[in-house]
Protein backbone atom coordinates (compact mmCIF):
# COMPACT_ATOMS: atom_id res chain seq x y z
CA UNK A 1 0.00 0.00 0.00
CA UNK A 2 1.26 3.42 -1.05
CA UNK A 3 1.88 5.51 2.15
CA UNK A 4 2.61 9.03 2.19
CA UNK A 5 5.83 8.57 5.29
CA UNK A 6 8.54 5.92 5.58
CA UNK A 7 7.75 3.10 7.57
CA UNK A 8 10.82 3.34 10.04
CA UNK A 9 9.91 1.81 13.52
CA UNK A 10 7.04 2.31 15.98
CA UNK A 11 6.89 5.26 17.90
CA UNK A 12 3.84 7.20 17.21
CA UNK A 13 1.29 6.99 19.63
CA UNK A 14 -2.47 8.70 18.40
CA UNK A 15 -4.73 9.56 20.47
CA UNK A 16 -8.29 10.30 19.16
CA UNK A 17 -11.59 11.85 21.01
CA UNK A 18 -14.52 10.44 19.74
CA UNK A 19 -17.81 12.65 20.25
CA UNK A 20 -17.82 15.35 17.15
CA UNK A 21 -14.09 14.82 16.44
CA UNK A 22 -15.09 10.97 14.44
CA UNK A 23 -19.05 11.09 15.22
CA UNK A 24 -22.00 12.15 16.33
CA UNK A 25 -24.85 10.51 18.91
CA UNK A 26 -27.42 13.46 16.96
CA UNK A 27 -29.22 14.12 13.86
CA UNK A 28 -31.15 16.30 12.79
CA UNK A 29 -34.79 14.63 11.50
CA UNK A 30 -34.52 13.65 7.62
CA UNK A 31 -30.20 13.62 8.10
CA UNK A 32 -30.59 9.82 8.67
CA UNK A 33 -30.05 8.57 5.47
CA UNK A 34 -26.66 10.14 4.50
CA UNK A 35 -24.94 8.65 6.92
CA UNK A 36 -26.74 4.96 6.54
CA UNK A 37 -26.35 6.06 2.24
CA UNK A 38 -22.20 5.32 3.68
CA UNK A 39 -22.79 2.91 6.07
CA UNK A 40 -21.72 4.80 8.87
CA UNK A 41 -24.70 4.54 11.66
CA UNK A 42 -23.01 1.98 14.36
CA UNK A 43 -24.81 1.30 17.56
CA UNK A 44 -22.97 1.68 21.17
CA UNK A 45 -26.14 2.20 23.72
CA UNK A 46 -27.49 4.36 20.85
CA UNK A 47 -27.03 5.08 17.23
CA UNK A 48 -24.35 6.85 16.76
CA UNK A 49 -23.47 8.43 13.59
CA UNK A 50 -19.42 8.56 11.91
CA UNK A 51 -18.07 11.02 9.77
CA UNK A 52 -17.27 9.99 5.91
CA UNK A 53 -13.21 9.46 5.88
CA UNK A 54 -13.23 8.06 9.58
CA UNK A 55 -13.19 4.62 9.04
CA UNK A 56 -10.68 4.81 6.47
CA UNK A 57 -8.45 6.98 8.38
CA UNK A 58 -8.41 4.59 11.16
CA UNK A 59 -7.39 1.38 8.62
CA UNK A 60 -5.01 3.58 7.20
CA UNK A 61 -3.45 3.94 11.31
CA UNK A 62 -4.10 0.79 11.98
CA UNK A 63 -1.78 -0.49 8.99
CA UNK A 64 1.16 2.08 9.62
CA UNK A 65 3.83 -0.21 11.59
CA UNK A 66 4.80 3.35 13.22
CA UNK A 67 1.81 3.96 14.98
CA UNK A 68 -0.49 3.09 18.01
CA UNK A 69 -4.25 4.29 17.86
CA UNK A 70 -5.94 5.19 21.22
CA UNK A 71 -9.13 5.92 22.19
CA UNK A 72 -10.05 9.18 25.43
CA UNK A 73 -12.78 10.56 25.68
CA UNK A 74 -14.60 12.07 28.62
CA UNK A 75 -17.93 9.77 28.13
CA UNK A 76 -18.69 7.05 29.93
CA UNK A 77 -16.91 3.46 29.74
CA UNK A 78 -20.34 1.70 29.28
CA UNK A 79 -20.65 3.78 25.93
CA UNK A 80 -17.04 4.56 24.65
CA UNK A 81 -15.68 0.66 24.98
CA UNK A 82 -18.64 -0.42 22.28
CA UNK A 83 -18.87 2.90 20.24
CA UNK A 84 -14.76 2.07 19.85
CA UNK A 85 -14.84 -1.38 19.35
CA UNK A 86 -17.85 -0.87 16.85
CA UNK A 87 -15.84 1.60 14.63
CA UNK A 88 -12.74 -0.18 14.42
CA UNK A 89 -14.68 -3.67 13.77
CA UNK A 90 -16.75 -1.58 10.92
CA UNK A 91 -13.30 -0.04 9.35
CA UNK A 92 -11.20 -3.05 9.58
CA UNK A 93 -11.48 -6.61 8.31
CA UNK A 94 -12.26 -9.67 10.61
CA UNK A 95 -8.71 -10.31 10.43
CA UNK A 96 -7.14 -7.52 11.21
CA UNK A 97 -9.69 -6.44 14.19
CA UNK A 98 -9.67 -9.86 15.71
CA UNK A 99 -5.77 -9.49 15.63
CA UNK A 100 -6.40 -5.66 17.69
CA UNK A 101 -8.80 -6.41 20.04
CA UNK A 102 -7.52 -7.32 23.13
CA UNK A 103 -4.87 -4.56 23.24
CA UNK A 104 -7.53 -1.64 22.12
CA UNK A 105 -6.78 1.26 24.80
CA UNK A 106 -9.55 3.22 25.68
CA UNK A 107 -9.69 5.98 28.27
CA UNK A 108 -13.26 7.31 29.45
CA UNK A 109 -14.22 9.92 32.10
CA UNK A 110 -12.85 7.91 34.79
CA UNK A 111 -9.70 8.80 33.80
CA UNK A 112 -9.22 12.29 33.03
CA UNK A 113 -7.97 14.25 36.26
CA UNK A 114 -8.39 17.39 38.67
CA UNK A 115 -6.01 20.12 38.06
CA UNK A 116 -3.02 20.58 40.44
CA UNK A 117 -2.37 24.17 41.79
CA UNK A 118 0.52 24.43 39.30
CA UNK A 119 -1.57 23.24 36.27
CA UNK A 120 -4.73 25.59 37.71
CA UNK A 121 -1.57 28.48 37.11
CA UNK A 122 -0.21 27.39 34.12
CA UNK A 123 -3.85 27.55 32.59
CA UNK A 124 -4.77 30.95 34.07
CA UNK A 125 -1.51 32.25 32.66
CA UNK A 126 -2.16 30.92 29.00
CA UNK A 127 -5.58 31.55 28.85
CA UNK A 128 -6.33 34.65 30.92
CA UNK A 129 -8.94 32.86 33.21
CA UNK A 130 -9.15 29.66 35.07
CA UNK A 131 -11.98 27.26 33.88
CA UNK A 132 -12.46 24.15 35.88
CA UNK A 133 -12.44 20.86 33.88
CA UNK A 134 -11.50 17.22 34.43
CA UNK A 135 -8.71 16.89 31.63
CA UNK A 136 -6.61 14.63 29.40
CA UNK A 137 -3.46 13.81 30.66
CA UNK A 138 -1.84 11.91 28.04
CA UNK A 139 1.24 11.13 30.52
CA UNK A 140 0.27 7.38 31.36
CA UNK A 141 -0.41 6.41 27.66
CA UNK A 142 3.24 5.98 25.83
CA UNK A 143 4.05 2.56 26.94
CA UNK A 144 7.40 0.91 27.13
CA UNK A 145 9.97 2.36 24.86
CA UNK A 146 7.17 5.09 23.72
CA UNK A 147 7.53 8.95 24.51
CA UNK A 148 4.54 11.94 25.70
CA UNK A 149 6.67 14.10 22.80
CA UNK A 150 5.56 11.26 20.33
CA UNK A 151 2.18 11.48 21.51
CA UNK A 152 -1.15 13.36 20.08
CA UNK A 153 -4.51 13.54 21.07
CA UNK A 154 -6.83 14.82 18.59
CA UNK A 155 -9.77 16.30 20.01
CA UNK A 156 -12.00 19.25 19.46
CA UNK A 157 -11.71 21.10 22.29
CA UNK A 158 -8.51 23.51 23.74
CA UNK A 159 -9.31 23.12 27.23
CA UNK A 160 -9.79 19.73 27.20
CA UNK A 161 -6.22 18.94 27.07
CA UNK A 162 -3.06 20.26 30.25
CA UNK A 163 -1.59 23.01 29.18
CA UNK A 164 1.90 21.79 29.50
CA UNK A 165 0.71 19.12 26.96
CA UNK A 166 -0.24 21.95 24.52
CA UNK A 167 2.28 20.79 21.94
CA UNK A 168 0.59 17.09 21.88
CA UNK A 169 -2.83 18.94 21.12
CA UNK A 170 -3.71 18.31 16.98
CA UNK A 171 -7.07 20.67 17.09
CA UNK A 172 -10.14 19.75 15.12
CA UNK A 173 -12.77 22.28 15.49
CA UNK A 174 -16.03 20.46 16.10
CA UNK A 175 -18.08 19.06 13.17
CA UNK A 176 -22.37 18.89 14.48
CA UNK A 177 -25.04 17.68 12.70
CA UNK A 178 -26.07 20.92 11.83
CA UNK A 179 -22.67 22.17 10.10
CA UNK A 180 -24.15 19.58 7.49
CA UNK A 181 -27.60 20.71 6.93
CA UNK A 182 -26.41 24.44 6.71
CA UNK A 183 -24.50 22.78 3.13
CA UNK A 184 -28.39 23.52 2.09
CA UNK A 185 -27.83 27.02 2.49
CA UNK A 186 -24.04 28.07 3.07
CA UNK A 187 -22.23 25.57 1.43
CA UNK A 188 -19.03 27.41 1.25
CA UNK A 189 -18.88 28.05 4.86
CA UNK A 190 -19.46 25.11 5.48
CA UNK A 191 -17.98 22.48 3.00
CA UNK A 192 -14.65 22.94 5.33
CA UNK A 193 -16.58 21.59 8.56
CA UNK A 194 -17.88 18.52 7.31
CA UNK A 195 -15.01 17.41 5.90
CA UNK A 196 -12.66 18.10 8.73
CA UNK A 197 -11.13 13.95 8.98
CA UNK A 198 -9.53 14.96 5.91
CA UNK A 199 -7.88 17.66 7.39
CA UNK A 200 -7.12 15.94 10.40
CA UNK A 201 -5.81 12.88 8.32
CA UNK A 202 -3.45 15.81 6.07
CA UNK A 203 -2.32 17.57 9.53
CA UNK A 204 -1.24 14.60 10.86
CA UNK A 205 0.53 12.95 8.03
CA UNK A 206 2.41 16.58 7.39
CA UNK A 207 2.95 16.73 11.01
CA UNK A 208 4.80 12.83 10.91
CA UNK A 209 6.55 13.64 7.99
CA UNK A 210 8.00 16.60 9.34
CA UNK A 211 8.93 15.01 12.37
CA UNK A 212 11.17 12.78 9.88
CA UNK A 213 12.71 15.38 8.07
CA UNK A 214 13.50 17.49 10.69
CA UNK A 215 14.45 14.82 13.00
CA UNK A 216 12.06 16.30 15.83
CA UNK A 217 9.44 15.32 18.09
CA UNK A 218 5.90 14.63 16.59
CA UNK A 219 4.09 17.31 19.27
CA UNK A 220 6.84 19.66 18.34
CA UNK A 221 6.66 18.97 14.37
CA UNK A 222 2.99 19.88 15.07
CA UNK A 223 3.18 22.89 17.18
CA UNK A 224 5.00 24.36 14.57
CA UNK A 225 2.42 24.19 12.12
CA UNK A 226 -0.32 24.86 14.28
CA UNK A 227 0.96 27.90 16.13
CA UNK A 228 2.43 30.84 15.50
CA UNK A 229 4.42 33.60 17.59
CA UNK A 230 2.77 36.91 18.15
CA UNK A 231 4.36 39.94 17.51
CA UNK A 232 5.89 40.77 20.82
CA UNK A 233 7.44 37.20 20.33
CA UNK A 234 6.58 36.35 23.35
CA UNK A 235 3.47 34.41 23.09
CA UNK A 236 2.49 31.17 20.77
CA UNK A 237 -1.23 31.66 18.90
CA UNK A 238 -3.03 28.95 17.28
CA UNK A 239 -3.07 29.98 13.92
CA UNK A 240 -7.02 29.94 12.68
CA UNK A 241 -6.47 30.35 9.38
CA UNK A 242 -5.30 26.58 9.53
CA UNK A 243 -8.28 24.96 9.49
CA UNK A 244 -9.39 26.38 6.17
CA UNK A 245 -6.06 25.58 4.44
CA UNK A 246 -7.00 23.23 1.55
CA UNK A 247 -3.50 21.58 1.18
CA UNK A 248 -4.25 19.66 4.12
CA UNK A 249 -7.80 18.55 3.35
CA UNK A 250 -6.46 17.40 0.26
CA UNK A 251 -3.53 15.34 1.46
CA UNK A 252 -5.93 13.78 3.87
CA UNK A 253 -8.38 13.01 1.28
CA UNK A 254 -5.65 11.68 -1.60
CA UNK A 255 -3.74 9.81 1.38
CA UNK A 256 -6.97 7.79 2.35
CA UNK A 257 -7.84 6.70 -1.25
CA UNK A 258 -5.41 3.88 -0.33
CA UNK A 259 -7.82 2.23 1.46
CA UNK A 260 -10.93 3.58 -0.58
CA UNK A 261 -10.30 4.48 -4.17
CA UNK A 262 -13.58 6.44 -4.85
CA UNK A 263 -13.42 8.52 -1.23
CA UNK A 264 -14.85 12.43 -2.35
CA UNK A 265 -15.40 15.16 0.28
CA UNK A 266 -18.56 15.47 1.14
CA UNK A 267 -20.60 18.70 -0.58
CA UNK A 268 -23.64 20.12 -1.47
CA UNK A 269 -24.64 17.96 -3.93
CA UNK A 270 -23.79 14.50 -2.37
CA UNK A 271 -25.54 15.73 1.03
CA UNK A 272 -28.71 16.42 -1.26
CA UNK A 273 -28.59 13.32 -2.74
CA UNK A 274 -28.99 11.44 0.34
CA UNK A 275 -31.44 13.47 2.49
CA UNK A 276 -33.61 14.02 -0.85
CA UNK A 277 -34.29 10.68 -2.19
CA UNK A 278 -37.11 8.87 -1.64
CA UNK A 279 -37.08 6.53 1.38
CA UNK A 280 -38.82 3.54 1.62
CA UNK A 281 -41.35 2.47 4.28
CA UNK A 282 -39.08 0.13 5.79
CA UNK A 283 -36.41 2.85 5.90
CA UNK A 284 -38.57 5.65 7.12
CA UNK A 285 -39.73 3.13 10.23
CA UNK A 286 -35.92 2.69 10.66
CA UNK A 287 -34.94 5.94 10.51
CA UNK A 288 -37.80 6.55 13.26
CA UNK A 289 -36.69 3.97 15.43
CA UNK A 290 -33.20 5.62 15.29
CA UNK A 291 -34.86 8.97 16.91
CA UNK A 292 -37.05 6.66 19.56
CA UNK A 293 -33.49 4.99 20.34
CA UNK A 294 -31.78 7.99 20.88
CA UNK A 295 -34.30 9.68 23.07
CA UNK A 296 -35.20 6.97 25.06
CA UNK A 297 -31.11 6.34 26.38
CA UNK A 298 -31.59 10.45 26.91
CA UNK A 299 -33.92 9.84 29.56
CA UNK A 300 -31.72 7.25 31.33
CA UNK A 301 -28.62 7.67 30.46
CA UNK A 302 -26.64 10.83 29.02
CA UNK A 303 -23.31 9.95 27.34
CA UNK A 304 -21.28 13.48 28.02
MG1 LIG B 1 -15.12 15.97 21.51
Amino acid sequence: MSCPVSVLRCKYNIVFDLDEVLCIDTVGSGQAPFFKDRGLILDAICPHYIFPGAKELIAFLYRMDEIRVSFFSAGRDIRNEPLVHALLKSSLSKQEYEKIKEGVQIYSRQHTTEDTPAEKEDFSKCFGVYKQKKRKNLQSIPKNGESLEDTVLIDDDHTNILVGQIKNHLFVERTEARHFESLRTDPKDNVHIVNRIYYVAGLLFAAINKSKVENIFLSEALFRIQYKLKENQEKFHFREEILSEDLYYRLGLETLRAIKPDLQFTTRESYLASVGRPQTAEEVAYFEDLIRQKKEIDEVYLPR
